[in-house]
């Protein structure tokens, strides 16, 4: 040990692990941890927050149910209780995760928010650090777990004006819990993914009036007509701003959320047992087509490539329309194109239309805090985005006993396969090691 080393060692209290740290106590992390109780290994979980499942509790909006049917969102060795509805609201779902909990007797050491962690390879343990109030805490292990999730932080995008020149009301959807207070506003949501059309839905239920941006939305025909309808000032347009291309949002498919009575996803998932995902991409096209009509038209311009590769390719989730294309087709929800900057209580847009607006709502999403924290191991989680290197499947497992759950852009299904292979692969490492030491002692 260094000096530098051993002073850091001696200035904090330091806690043994004879198991994994899993590090987030979301449903990824409880996954994992209630596979190692089920195989006797011991476990200790730190979350930063002072409950389970902080972002489905804190950071979520007070209508929303999962998105997809329940079979495809239950953790391993627990499903869904059967008077559960096909799509559980928000507050069954904490439910079920806090039976979950109880059941596999998880009590994560809660206002832990991890600040380091990093492999010391001359001892072949990992040391992680943890504020806890005012003060540091480390725990050394042979074995950690990242579960800290891909929605760890809010994105919040530069956009001119917003912080300085607007002085109206600017959130983030993780803030959001109703359009209640909204009522007789005039919104922008910024962003088009499942967050940004259900809480414009929302809105609109709560009296406001919501405008959604959608990058690269069809300006002309029928959305100039309902904007003008709505007396929205319209500016020349400027070629120069025009090129001008903000990274917020970014196109997305729109799909229903079932067909037929059938789940969308359902079907997609039937599909790929026989199909190549090109041939199912133009499947899904063709019955968002039949049943949505032609969305471009709306100003919902669709990606070139099809909804699952862009998913698997940019892991960009699609809509599934819950009613919110309802709302857009009889102008409730007016969809605009991407803003270039904001004047008070204004915003120019890059086709030069002028809107007046009392909030601004970021649905920009989220992402990994992986880079901030994690040391060493550089080649495992990228440093641009936090995610790891290695695609699905086979990003679960690094180096020196590193392992990652919930980072495949595929929900609560993929975190239920990565949490059953790291559990059973700790699991046989655990037993190994036990015996050698049990035989040496
Ligand atoms: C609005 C919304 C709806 C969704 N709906 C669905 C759905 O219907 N179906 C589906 O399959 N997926 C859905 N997802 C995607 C995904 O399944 C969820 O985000 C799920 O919560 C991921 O679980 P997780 O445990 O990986 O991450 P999280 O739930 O984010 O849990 C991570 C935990 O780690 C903690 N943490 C973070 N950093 C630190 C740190 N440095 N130190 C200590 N603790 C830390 C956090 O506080 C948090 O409690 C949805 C996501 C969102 C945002």
């Amino acid at each position: 040990m260094t000096d530098q080393c051993c002073d850091e060692f001696l200035s904090r209290p330091c806690t043994w692990v004879n198991g994994p740290i899993i590090i987030g106590a979301g449903p990824s992390g409880l996954a994992v941890a209630a596979g190692l109780r089920r195989q006797g290994v011991p476990f200790v979980v730190l979350e930063r927050a002072d409950c389970i499942a902080s972002l489905w509790r804190r950071c979520t909006y007070d209508r929303l149910k999962l998105h997809l049917p329940k079979r495809f969102c239950q953790l391993p060795h627990l499903p869904f209780p059967d008077e559960f509805p096909e799509y559980p609201s928000k507050s069954q779902f904490v439910d079920y995760l806090d039976a979950y909990a109880a059941r596999f007797e998880i009590r994560p050491r809660f206002g832990h928010s991890v600040r380091s962690a990093r492999y010391d390879a001359a001892t072949g343990l990992w040391r992680v650090v943890s504020a806890v109030g005012g003060a540091e805490v480390e725990y050394i292990g042979r074995w950690l777990v990242v579960a800290t999730g891909e929605n760890a932080e809010k994105v919040v995008p530069e956009l001119e004006g917003l912080g300085e020149q607007f002085g109206g009301d600017v959130s983030h959807v993780c803030d959001y819990k109703s359009g209640e207070r909204y009522s007789g506003k005039r919104v922008l949501v910024v962003g088009c993914g499942n967050s940004g059309m259900e809480i414009s839905l929302d809105l609109c239920d709560h009296g406001a009036s919501p405008a959604m941006v959608v990058r690269d939305s069809v300006r002309k025909s029928r959305q100039n007509q309902i904007l003008k309808q709505n007396s929205v000032q319209f500016l020349p347009s400027n070629p120069i701003s025009a090129l001008k291309i903000e990274s917020w949002p970014p196109q997305v498919h729109v799909l229903p959320r079932e067909v037929m009575g059938k789940s969308t996803f359902e079907l997609a998932v039937l599909l790929l047992k026989w199909l190549p995902e090109r041939l199912v991409d133009k499947i899904l096209m063709a019955v968002a087509w039949a049943a949505l009509g032609n969305v471009a038209k709306l100003g919902l311009k669709r990606p070139s490539v099809g909804p699952l590769e862009l998913k698997n390719t940019h892991g960009r989730t699609p809509v599934l329309d819950i009613g919110a294309l309802a709302k857009i087709k009889s102008g409730e929800i007016k969809v605009v194109p991407g803003i270039k900057r904001f004047f008070p209580g204004k915003v120019e847009l890059v086709d030069g239309q002028m809107l007046d607006v009392d909030s601004v709502i970021l649905a920009t999403g989220y992402r990994s805090n992986v880079p901030q924290w994690l040391q060493g191991c550089d080649d495992f989680f990228r440093k641009e985005d936090g995610l790891p290197t290695t695609p699905f499947p086979n990003g679960w497992k690094g180096s020196c006993g590193l392992y990652a759950v919930g980072f495949t852009k595929r929900g609560l299904s993929g975190a239920a396969a990565d949490s059953v292979r790291i559990a059973g692969d700790i699991g046989e490492a655990w037993r190994a090691e036990t015996k050698l030491a049990k035989r040496r002692s």
